[in-house]
């Protein structure tokens, strides 16, 4: 099969290699054909080097939705041609951590696929516990709407739930990217009544304004946005903060516009070291969450999609073919400012 290796001692990285089929390996395991992928920029970070447990020579890619052609003998629930969305967190559901719903901490699992082991960037993947890892995609939900189920749209969900919403807060979203954006919708679902969307892209926050779910923006290139933050809670800062940008400041301006007693959720990838500053916090009595996604709602975010509350659509802004995928992934490293994410075929 085609399938986009990677491959650190090469000049390119990555490569449209013909590789052999996977093949069940353990009784839990499901062969899916990919139907639809998308590059993250997990991706790149993987290239970059960033990721040191990366295994080398592995097929890229953990964001994607297929069909099962094959199942081992002890997987129950899915069936051959089932149409699944694929949870980017490998988990067994019976290990101490899976239990308690940390399925990001599986003992034997974790983030594997695209990683550890060979992802879905090809035209097959093999994907282990199956039962746990794969989720039926309603029959009124295509491929692609379905595609950011196991990754993306958890994130932002995951931040979402992070702050415990009550209903009615005003709540702040730092970072109008894929994730801060399905934060942004999710938030609303769970009850969120006021949001303020932050981002020193411009056209990306217009763009977060223009799909109605946010009700202020803030630059902090044009405003200061401690200043707009009092402005538009009454003094008092917000009910909770998402923090999923990662930039070089954006920490800080998480805990410094966050409400005393509130949560501030930390759904971003930092690149260097973060300062918590516990003096100039003292008496603000906050609560940090941080972490890599849990993504155990996946059930619950296709029934969203199917039953239209919600819809990820928006952020499919190219599409390409596998046999191009690698130009699809120089264009994605540098994207512009209208793109979001790329589906391939
Ligand atoms: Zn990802
Ligand atoms: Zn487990």
């Amino acid at each position: 099969m085609k399938a986009l290796v990677y491959d650190k001692n090469s000049d390119k990285k990555i490569e449209l290699r013909e590789i052999k089929d996977p093949e069940i390996k353990d009784s839990k395991d499901a062969i899916i054909k990919v139907e639809v992928s998308s590059i993250c920029t997990s991706d790149l970070h993987i290239i970059e080097g960033f990721v040191p447990r990366a295994e080398n020579n592995i097929v890229l890619g953990h964001e994607f939705t297929g069909t099962v052609i094959e199942t081992g003998s002890g997987v129950k629930k899915i069936k051959n041609n089932d149409r699944v969305a694929v949870n980017c967190i490998t988990f067994c559901g019976e290990c101490y951590f899976c239990k308690k719903g940390f399925i990001n901490n599986c003992e034997k699992g974790g983030w594997d696929l695209g990683c550890t082991i060979n992802g879905g960037h090809a035209e097959y993947a093999r994907i282990p516990y199956a039962d746990y890892s794969l989720n039926k995609i309603p029959d009124n939900l295509s491929f692609e709407n379905a595609l950011f189920v196991g990754d993306i749209l958890s994130s932002g969900y995951f931040g979402s739930k992070m702050i415990e919403i009550k209903n009615g807060d005003n709540i702040a979203i730092i970072g109008a990217g894929p994730v801060g954006l399905c934060s942004m919708i999710t938030s609303k679902i769970l009850g969120a009544k006021k949001i303020t969307v932050i981002d020193i892209n411009q056209k990306r926050l217009d763009f977060a304004y223009s799909m109605g779910f946010c009700d202020y923006i803030i630059n902090p290139l044009i405003d200061n946005v401690e200043e707009k933050a009092k402005e538009l809670t009454g003094k008092k800062g917000f009910d909770g903060v998402i923090e999923a940008s990662g930039g070089k400041n954006t920490f800080e301006i998480a805990w410094k516009i966050a409400r005393a007693n509130s949560v501030v959720g930390v759904v971003a990838m930092y690149e260097e070291n973060q300062i918590l500053p516990l003096p100039y916090m003292y008496g603000k009595n906050l609560t940090f969450k941080t972490g890599g996604v849990d993504a155990i709602y996946c059930d619950e975010l296709l029934d969203l999609l199917s039953k239209g509350k919600i819809s990820t659509d928006f952020l499919i802004t190219k599409k390409f073919k596998l046999d191009d995928i690698v130009e699809a992934y120089k264009l994605f490293k540098n994207k512009n400012d209208n793109d979001l994410k790329f589906a391939i075929y």
